[in-house]
């Protein structure tokens, strides 16, 4: 049955519907047809003028005012939102994954300000049968921010999802235990494949690359890497269109130089090859001593040299070269997830080290490598903890109330209340969540939020990626797409 498109048009009829400019008509611009407020752009890109911009403005007024008027009912217990899970038999990782997520806000409106099942794509190969994941995901999330309202201990019941994830991917159907990461990981991917808004055939793109003779410092080099990644990012747009990409994906910019020994007294022939591909969460190594986030991200940046069987083929020198491979943050995501590499000890053994992490005001301007616009500041909304060992552990996560600030401890059906000092404290923290955070406007809505989180901020506004409107992209430079012109 065409359940995607039953109740089009009456399910929320408040929430006007926010088309994908190139799916309705891919050979011209979209501007008038898009919703949202207007939003003005810096000069700089040349666009001085307000123009309208395709965000999800709407869908958050809207599951705002949803969750604001039916939030005054609940007097006693968790607030909405914050909801135990019962444990299935070894599915922590999959309970903490899910509170973890249910956490987010602009997750949250989307799934609520919004009738996602219009964006349902039953014709992607690459998703889950009759899209059950990302279905079964919408019904927990209505029913965990509809429950609570009068019980004092809310319990959820989310086996259906857990059912849905398990037949997309069966290997978590054992019981056994399973890396949250994992499960995080196929998780949104499932999500995302069955909110594709590429329907059809996804059409064959070519990798993008830029190539460097002689290393050029400074700006120039920058935004010349810049407009490639603009471009790498249109390419993966072809292909990947959803809320899964607008709120959790950005770009790393990986580097590899040659450095053959017989070229330039061993500096190599100076040939560097570019290339920018997306990321849903960025996986950190952590240090036996532990340290910091920053430190963490430091490593993951650090050079590698391949040699040995991993030479590169570099095609200047035309063999098989000693090379240098640097992998770098390009484009941070509105919704930042960080794994921390903790099972990466001799033989896999954990490594329990406690890792510093700030939960608000985490600039991450300190390790971007593009230049930015806007705001690069980062508020944690919820943490995964891994207790125990490799061998034998527990999944929890700690999750933050939008509707009251606060934090709370989630261990399968079990919900408490937690001081913020301790989710920063925490060493057994393992997966962070981070949202993007901008002052509150004069948005009344939002300022009305930020009066009641007691915090004067909110969210970002999350812009909808799609190929045609490359103003929404992240990128500084996409005004001169040649691609784009005309078309
Ligand atoms: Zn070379």
């Amino acid at each position: 049955m065409n359940e995607g498109l039953k109740g089009r048009k009456s399910t929320i009829a408040e929430i006007p519907e926010i088309p994908d400019a190139e799916e309705k008509s891919p050979a011209k611009r979209v501007t008038k047809s898009d919703i949202g407020t207007t939003l003005s752009r810096p000069s700089r890109v040349g666009r001085s003028h307000t123009r309208k911009a395709s965000t999800y403005s709407l869908v958050h007024a809207a599951a705002l005012t949803k969750l604001y008027s039916s939030s005054k009912l609940n007097t006693k217990g968790p607030p909405q939102g914050i909801s135990g899970l019962p444990n299935y038999g070894n599915t922590c990782y999959f309970n903490t994954t899910v509170q973890a997520l249910l956490c987010t806000p602009p997750l949250t409106d989307y799934f609520l300000g919004y009738d996602y099942t219009r964006e349902i794509n039953k014709s992607n190969i690459d998703g889950s049968k009759n899209a059950v994941v990302a279905k079964s995901f919408g019904t927990a999330m209505k029913n965990v921010w509809k429950g609570g309202i009068s019980s004092s201990n809310p319990v959820t019941d989310v086996k259906a999802l857990h059912r849905a994830l398990c037949s997309f991917h069966p290997e978590f159907s054992d019981y056994g235990q399973h890396d949250i990461a994992e499960c995080l990981g196929f998780l949104l991917d499932g999500i995302h494949e069955d909110l594709n808004r590429v329907t059809g055939k996804k059409p064959y793109v070519e990798d993008v690359e830029r190539v460097v003779k002689e290393k050029v410092e400074g700006e120039d080099d920058i935004m010349e890497d810049e407009e490639v990644a603009a471009k790498a990012w249109e390419g993966y747009l072809r292909r990947n269109r959803s809320i899964i990409v607008d709120l959790f994906q950005g770009q790393l910019r990986s580097t590899l130089r040659c450095c053959n020994e017989d070229k330039k007294g061993g500096k190599g022939c100076g040939r560097e090859v570019r290339k920018f591909e997306p990321f849903m969460f960025l996986t950190l190594p952590v240090e036996q001593s532990g340290g910091s986030i920053s430190a963490a991200v430091k490593s993951f940046s650090s050079t590698e040299t391949m040699d040995g069987d991993n030479k590169w083929y570099c095609s200047s020198c035309k063999t098989h070269v000693r090379a240098e491979k640097k992998i770098e943050v390009w484009k941070v995501p509105p919704m930042l997830i960080i794994h921390l590499k903790r099972f990466g000890g001799r033989g896999g053994a954990k490594i329990n080290a406690p890792v510093k992490f700030p939960l608000v005001d985490f600039d991450v301007s300190q390790f971007l490598r593009s230049p930015t616009e806007g705001s690069t500041v980062y508020d944690c909304y919820a943490v995964a903890l891994h207790h125990g060992s490799a061998g034998g552990g527990h999944y929890t996560a700690l999750g933050k109330s939008r509707i009251t600030g606060g934090w709370y401890d989630l261990n399968d059906s079990h919900v408490g209340e937690v001081d913020p000092r301790e989710v920063e404290d925490h060493r057994n923290a393992y997966v962070l969540f981070y949202s993007c955070m901008v002052d509150s406007g004069s948005d009344e809505e939002e300022e009305e939020m930020g009066k009641k989180t007691g915090s004067g901020r909110r969210e970002v506004h999350i812009r909808r990626q799609s190929v045609s409107m490359p103003h929404l992209w992240p990128h500084m430079n996409k005004r001169d797409q040649p691609s784009l012109k005309g078309g």
